[in-house]
C-alpha cells in the first residue's frame, strides 16, 4: 500500500520504517528540515534498538523516503498517518495544535479520496475536530481512523512488528478491511486486532497509560511504607505478582515513571475529566505520588550528605528508562537538578542520553565517557536508570574509586546482602539499607 507518515519522531519514524518493512511504500514527512536532511544522509535522529538497520534496509529497497514536502506525501498515499507530538499544555491538557495543523495541511493537499489515520495520542473527541477541519478545507471524500500507538521506547521496532494488539477506531467496514490488510504482515498468533469507534480508541490509549502509571505508582507508594515498616518491596512484588488476577508486570518499585507519554497522558486524562465534570481523582493522585517518589529519593540522598560540604556524586543514568536516549520528564534529571540545587556537584554518565540531556543540565553537570571514570573523587554513586550495563558492575572498581563506598540505587538493581559483602554501603527503594 502507499502510505505517508507525518511527524517523524519516536513513533512516526518507527511506524514508517516498520510499515515499509511490511512491503508498503512509505513517504515520511516532517517540518524539521535538519531531521529530514539527516535522515536522507542515513543519520538516524534517535537511539532505538534495531531502528538504524530497518531504516537503512527499506531506504535501499526504495520503500522509504523522507521529505519536508507534505503535498508529495499526500499525493503518493492512500493512507496518511499523523504522528506529530501532543505535549502537555501549561494547564495539563494535551496540546493538539500540531495534529490540527497537519490535518488542515493534509486536507489542502488532497486530490482525491484519502484515509487519515491518527497515531498521535489525542484526547477523546479529537476525531471530530480533525474530521471537521478536513471537511472544511477539501471537497474530496475521506475516512478517519483513530489508531493509537502502543509501542514502547527501547523496544519500539519489535513492538510494532509484533504487536500484542492493534486498535482501530472506525465504524466503516471498508476501512476496517484496508486497515486489516495494512497490519496483516505484523499480526502473530497472539496478536489481536480490535475494532471500535474512534472515541473509544482515543480513550483506550489514555486508559492503558494511566493504568500502567497507576500500577507503578502503587508499588512506589508501598515501597515508602516498606521503608518505614521494615518490609521488603521485592518480596511483596513476588507475593502479589504471582496472583493471576494481578500479574507480574509493571510492579517494579523505583524512581517513578517519566518519559514523553505517561506523565503527559495522566495529566491530560485528569484535564479531560475536569472538563466534563467527572473528576479523575485517582489519576490526579497518581501524578502527585509519582513526583513524591522522585523527590523522596532525592531528599534521602541530600539528607545523607547534609553535613558534608563539597559533596560530589556520580550519577549513572539520565534517560527516563533503559534502552532509550529520551530524557523527557526523566526522573533522573529531576533528581540531578535537586542535587545541584542542594549544592551537590554531579558527574554523570549515560550510555545513550548524554547528548539529549545537555539541554537540561548543560554546564551544571560534568559528563563522563564511561561509567567508571566518573567515580573518581566522588562521595557516592547514585543509580537512576536501569541500563543493562549497570546491572552487573565491577563492585571492586566502584569501591576503589569512590571516596566513600556508598550506592543509592533508585532502580533496585542489586541484592542488598551481595552488595554489603563487597564492602559497599547500599541504599535502595523499599528495602532495608545494608552497610
Ligand atoms: P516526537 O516529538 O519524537 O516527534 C514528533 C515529530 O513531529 C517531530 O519530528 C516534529 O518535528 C514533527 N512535527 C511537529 N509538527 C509537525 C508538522 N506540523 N508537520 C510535520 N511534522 C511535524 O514525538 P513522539 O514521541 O514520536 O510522539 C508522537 C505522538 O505519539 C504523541 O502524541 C505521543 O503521545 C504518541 N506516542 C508516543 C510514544 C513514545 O513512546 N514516544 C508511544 C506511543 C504514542
Amino acid at each position: 500500500m502507499k502510505v505517508s507518515v507525518v511527524g517523524v519522531g519516536y513513533v512516526g519514524l518507527v511506524a514508517a520504517a516498520c510499515l515499509a518493512e511490511g512491503g508498503n511504500h512509505v513517504v515520511c514527512v516532517d517540518n524539521d528540515q535538519k531531521k529530514i536532511d539527516d535522515l536522507n544522509q542515513g543519520v538516524i535522529p534517535i537511539y532505538e534498538p534495531g531502528l538504524t538497520e530497518i531504516v537503512k534496509k527499506n531506504v535501499e529497497a526504495g520503500r522509504l523516503i523522507f521529505t519536508t514536502d507534505l503535498s508529495e506525501g499526500v499525493a503518493k498515499s492512500l493512507l496518511v498517518f499523523i504522528g506529530v507530538g501532543t505535549p502537555s499544555a501549561d494547564d495539563g491538557s494535551a496540546d493538539i495544535s500540531a495534529v490540527l495543523a497537519v490535518a488542515k495541511d493534509v486536507a489542502r493537499c488532497m486530490d482525491g479520496y484519502r484515509i487519515v489515520v491518527t497515531k498521535s495520542t489525542v484526547p477523546v473527541g479529537t476525531h471530530k475536530k480533525v474530521s471537521d477541519i478536513i471537511s472544511s478545507y477539501t471537497e474530496h471524500p475521506f475516512d478517519y481512523v483513530s489508531n493509537p500507538e502502543f509501542l514502547k521506547e527501547g523496544s519500539a521496532v519489535d513492538d510494532f512488528l509484533k504487536p500484542d494488539r492493534v486498535i482501530i477506531g472506525t465504524t466503516n467496514p471498508a476501512v476496517m478491511e484496508i486497515m486489516k490488510q495494512l497490519y496483516a504482515p505484523f499480526m502473530r498468533k497472539k496478536s489481536r486486532m480490535i475494532f471500535m469507534d474512534p472515541a473509544s480508541a482515543e480513550m483506550a490509549k489514555y486508559a492503558a497509560n494511566a493504568m500502567l502509571a497507576t500500577r507503578i505508582t502503587f508499588m512506589n507508594e508501598l515501597s515508602g511504607l516498606c521503608d518505614e515498616l521494615g518490609a521488603d518491596i521485592e518480596m511483596v512484588r513476588h507475593g502479589i505478582g504471582s496472583d493471576g488476577r494481578i500479574g507480574s508486570s509493571f510492579l517494579f518499585a523505583g524512581l517513578g515513571y517519566g518519559g514523553s507519554c505517561f506523565p503527559k497522558d495522566v495529566r491530560a486524562l485528569s484535564f479531560m475529566g475536569d472538563g466534563c465534570g467527572c473528576e479523575m481523582t485517582l489519576a490526579k493522585a497518581v501524578q502527585a505520588a509519582n513526583y513524591k517518589q522522585q523527590d523522596r529519593f532525592a531528599e534521602r540522598v541530600i539528607e545523607y550528605y547534609k553535613n558534608r560540604p563539597e559533596t560530589t556524586l556520580a550519577a549513572w543514568g539520565l534517560a527516563f528508562k533503559a534502552r532509550t536516549d529520551d530524557v523527557r520528564e526523566s526522573p533522573a534529571l529531576r533528581c540531578v537538578n535537586k542535587f545541584i540545587a542542594a549544592g551537590i556537584k554531579v558527574k554523570a554518565y549515560d550510555p545513550e542520553a548524554m547528548e539529549t540531556a545537555v539541554a537540561d543540565i548543560d554546564g551544571k553537570v560534568e559528563m563522563g565517557e564511561n561509567a567508571y571514570d566518573i567515580l573518581n573523587g566522588c562521595d557516592g554513586l547514585v543509580i537512576m536508570t536501569d541500563w543493562q550495563e549497570f546491572r552487573s558492575p565491577a563492585f571492586d572498581d566502584i569501591k576503589d574509586k569512590l571516596n566513600k563506598a556508598v550506592i543509592f540505587d533508585g532502580r533496585n538493581l542489586y541484592e542488598p546482602p551481595f552488595v554489603a559483602k563487597q564492602g559497599i554501603e547500599y541504599h535502595s527503594i523499599g528495602r532495608v539499607s545494608v552497610f
